[in-house]
């Protein structure tokens, strides 16, 4: 006997179920599963996704198809009691794709097939109604044309208003049936223009040509690209739903609609949605006209409308999830034709998955896997308002989540001037440090260069405000102040509004929805810690946002970037006399400036972490960064500090570098500047102890950036030991601290054995670590990694979602080097990955301790580590050096899973 290829659903004879899922795709199973557990659907049958494979593989149907599926059609004209092609009661059938996965760029519904002349002068007697049967006929030649045909549904739309203007009228439901009728003749009069052929008369040939192109739509470019991005395997297929056709367009006891079970947007559990009286289901989403409000339907159609609730009931309890719906109501009968797991917004995610649990239907654990974690974000940012107009100028790389408004600016000290009485946006063409001041005071930064972790982007997530990167599309004019994009001049002074979760640049002020953190959310994360084993810190550099990390559960810090505290007011001066010292006493002066300063930052820190963990890491950018630029402002600084011009210029130059990135930065300062270290740790152990004496728990963690060698760290670490006791001797106490290294440059990965002999906690820093192990410089790669990924060179931006592959491969092997030499190494990740939920997933596999994200982005990490300790099962680290080929094994498992 043949293999089976087609299942019956409806008529009270189903086949299929939910279970199904892979074979029928996810509407052909719905459409199973509602006919089993009584909800009423059209009778129809599904071919299987496995035709479809066949079908690809060998250009040919598998044997046995065709019997099936004349067998299934003769099964429904029994069940319908009409007959496909027929004089009388003709059966007319819709034909839909449906894969697993719900994929836009497949084929589109086809709805009314074997329609003909002859059937549908048969569904005109059937039904008495001329104008519905023409007006069924003439959208079935137009679907049937665009989506099996080629023939651009626009050209059909043209005739259509012909006629309405040469008839005088304006809406489509004005047309009589003989103008329907006459437009059918003139569609088929286009589609033999077009294709040189005649449109379909048989019913069979319609049926199998739209068969034929439900397979063909799998393997469309658009919807390659879709699952490429998508992480959807090419070798699912698609299904084909062939199901008898309802008709909501006969007469005002009809009618058509969507609904969700709760409220997509609130997660209110109510139901939802639209309906349109006397209309097929294409216009509802055409938007021809303005559907009504779901309640409405209560007095259009009370009982119809009570058979939904019903109906709507009956498929929650049934699916225990909220569901989108889709339903024909034909002369007062009510037909569901799709139900699946409703889309939401954040916030109705939450709310649905807690309230569910409290009726009862769900887990706790269950309810923290129906959060995707990526969603969190919409909650804990500003919006803009869904239902505001917008006038797009362009868009970038989403690199900091939220919106804002405000008036553009073009350099920081405007911004800095402006942003004190008004809300300002800056636009640069990237950031740098010194723009720190002009940052702060504005509500959101657009930069035309630069990737996820640029300046700018790193910057703008630490402080929680919008930021959107490498607009390329964004050409500035500095000279005139003014920057065009998308055809539009902009000029400073003008509102634009920046979408930093979508990427959108948006021209004027759009209004924007506050974020509420509510009872609902408070209770879904503490659901999640209780799950997760990955501990969750936050990257912060100043008390503010380590209170407002420990307000979303940061437990502890995992990165204090110190060189963000040197460009506070007017400490910059004293940095850079730090660095220009000639000799070992003018720079002992100039540190010994800096010092109170950094005690002050440290105390309020480690107030704020108050029996927490803090992480300092010691100065790493290049050097020339804090320096002068340009000849005014050396001038400047030379009057300031007595120097002579000419000598600092020259002094400034000796720090110039052809690829800063790569050369003195990191540890190689320390070495090369010891008085740098010297005074960094000085001012973290001074204040250390002034709080621990105020009452203050501390737990400070010193970390040495960039190492490449053992070496450095050793040195680097003796440094930091000797101050801690001179420190704690003067003092007559002792504070519990650590020393440690950041893993950032493949070296020290391939090396971390050695490394950890002298550390005591390891934390990857993932951004540099990805721009080294690439060889991509992170502040460029926006110029061309969105084209990378959008052609599926790359799955992922590899500076947002970790690269599991290559970086991955060096961060299981460092952490396993690592342990292997201590056993319970605290191991972390502070690069900006640290807030990803897919490499959060990566970091759980491969054992790590923490991560350390933004403020902002700590609850998404906290949820994203929680699934993937459900998700896995297994919460014990895995200790263990084994080899390597077996994280790849996990890895791949652990992308599988997502
Ligand atoms: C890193 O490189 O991942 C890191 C955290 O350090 P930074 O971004 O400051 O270079
Ligand atoms: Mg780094």
């Amino acid at each position: 006997m043949a293999d089976r290829y087609v299942y019956f659903f409806g008529a009270g004879e189903t086949e299929g179920s939910k279970e199904m899922k892979d074979l029928l795709g996810g509407k052909g199973a719905g459409l199973a599963e509602m006919a089993r557990i009584g909800v009423p659907v059209p009778p129809g049958f599904t071919i299987t996704t496995e035709v479809c494979r066949l079908y690809l593989r060998g250009g040919r149907y598998p044997d046995g198809l065709r019997e099936q599926v004349a067998a299934s059609l003769a099964r429904l004209e029994r069940a319908t009691n009409k007959t496909f092609g027929g004089d009388e009661a003709p059966l007319l059938v819709s034909v839909r794709s449906g894969a697993a996965f719900s994929m836009p760029g497949m084929m589109d519904t086809i709805l009314n097939l074997g329609l003909n002349d002859r059937t549908a002068a048969a569904l005109a007697a059937a039904s008495g109604d001329d104008r519905f049967a023409f007006d069924s006929y003439r959208r079935f030649v137009q679907m049937y044309a665009d989506v099996v045909l080629g023939v651009h549904a626009e050209h059909f739309e043209r005739l259509i208003e012909d006629t309405k203007r040469a008839r005088g009228i304006s809406e489509d439901t004005d047309l009589s049936a003989d103008d329907l009728r006459e437009l059918v003749a003139r569609f088929k009069a286009l589609v033999r223009d077009h294709t040189r052929a005649d449109f379909p008369e048989e019913p069979q040939e319609q049926l199998w040509g739209a068969i034929h192109a439900v397979f063909g739509s799998w393997d469309t470019p658009r919807a390659r690209a879709y699952r490429r991005i998508n992480g959807i395997s090419d070798d699912l297929g698609t299904a084909v739903n062939i199901c008898s056709m309802v008709f909501g367009n006969m007469g005002s006891d009809s009618g058509t609609g969507v609904a969700f079970t709760r409220d997509p947007s609130t997660g209110e559990r109510r139901l939802y949605g639209e309906f349109l009286v006397n209309a097929q289901g294409e216009d509802v989403v055409a938007g021809i006209r303005d559907p009504l409000h779901i309640d409405g339907m209560e007095q259009a159609l009370p009982n119809s409308f009570h058979e939904l609730v019903e109906a709507a009931r009956l498929l929650e309890d049934h699916y225990r999830d909220a569901q989108d719906l889709e339903f024909t109501v034909e002369r007062g009968r009510l037909y569901l034709l799709q139900t699946r797991n409703a889309k939401r917004t954040g916030r109705a995610a939450v709310r649905m998955a807690v309230e569910m649990v409290d009726e009862g239907r769900i887990t706790p654990e269950e309810a923290v896997l129906r959060v995707d974690p990526g969603q969190l974000d919409q909650l804990l940012h500003p919006m803009i308002d869904p239902g505001a107009s917008v006038h797009l100028l362009t868009t970038a790389l989403p690199a900091s989540p939220g919106a804002a408004s405000g008036r553009v600016v073009f350099n920081p000290d405007e911004a800095a001037e402006r942003g004190a009485h008004e809300p300002v946006i800056l636009v640069r063409r990237e950031t740098s440090p010194e723009d720190f001041h002009g940052m702060v005071v504005s509500q959101g930064i657009l930069t035309c260069r630069g990737g996820m972790t640029s300046h700018a982007a790193v910057v703008a997530r630490g402080m929680g405000k919008c930021c959107v990167a490498g607009a390329g599309d964004v050409l500035m004019d500095e000279a005139r102040r003014q920057f065009s994009a998308g055809g539009t001049t902009v000029k400073e002074g003008d509102w634009i509004t920046l979408d930093g979760t979508t990427g959108r640049v948006i021209l004027g002020k759009v209004p924007t929805v506050e974020p509420e953190l509510t009872d609902d959310f408070h209770r879904l994360m503490e659901w999640a810690d209780g799950f997760r084993r990955l501990r969750v810190r936050t990257n912060a550099d100043t008390p503010n946002d380590s209170e407002v990390a420990r307000r979303f559960g940061a437990e502890g810090i995992g990165l204090c970037r110190t060189e963000h505290m040197f460009f506070e007011g007017d400490r910059i001066d004293a940095v850079r006399e730090m660095i220009l010292a000639e000799t070992g006493a003018q720079r002992a002066i100039a540190v010994a400036k800096l010092l109170p300063m950094q005690r002050a930052d440290f105390e309020g820190i480690f107030r704020a972490m108050d029996g927490l963990p803090v992480t300092i890491r010691l100065l790493d950018p290049p050097l020339h960064e804090f320096l002068p630029h340009g000849p005014a402002e050396i001038k400047d600084l030379a009057r300031k500090l007595g120097m002579d011009p000419v000598r600092m210029r020259e002094q400034v130059e000796r720090h110039h570098e052809s690829n800063p990135m790569l050369g003195h930065r990191g540890c190689r300062l320390g070495i090369t500047f010891p008085d740098i270290t010297w005074m960094q740790a000085q001012a973290i152990f001074e204040a250390a102890v002034n709080v621990q004496a105020q009452g203050v728990t501390v737990c400070p963690e010193i970390m040495i950036p960039l190492v490449g060698t053992a070496e450095e760290l050793k040195r680097q670490r003796k440094i930091v030991d000797e101050v801690a006791a001179e420190v704690f001797y003067q003092c007559d106490t002792r504070v519990d601290y650590l020393v440690g290294t950041m893993i950032e440059l493949p070296r020290a990965a391939l090396t971390a054995d050695r490394i950890a002999e002298h550390a005591q906690f390891f934390s990857f820093g993932t951004n540099d670590l990805t721009q080294t192990t690439f060889g991509l410089s992170r502040d460029d790669a926006g110029r061309f990694l969105p084209e990378y990924v959008a052609a599926g060179v790359l799955p992922d931006d590899p500076f947002q979602t970790l690269d599991v592959e290559g970086v991955g491969k060096l961060v299981d092997m460092a952490t396993r080097l690592g342990r292997g030499v201590k056993a319970d190494l605290k191991v972390g990740v502070c690069g900006e990955h640290g807030g990803d939920p897919r490499s959060v997933e990566f970091f759980h596999a491969v054992g790590l301790n923490y991560v350390s994200c933004s403020p902002y982005r700590v609850p998404v990490a906290r949820l994203a580590a929680a699934h993937a300790a459900l998700n896995d099962r297994t919460t014990e680290p895995r200790a263990a050096p084994a080899p390597v080929a077996d994280a790849e094994v996990q890895e791949i498992e652990a992308m599988a899973a997502d």
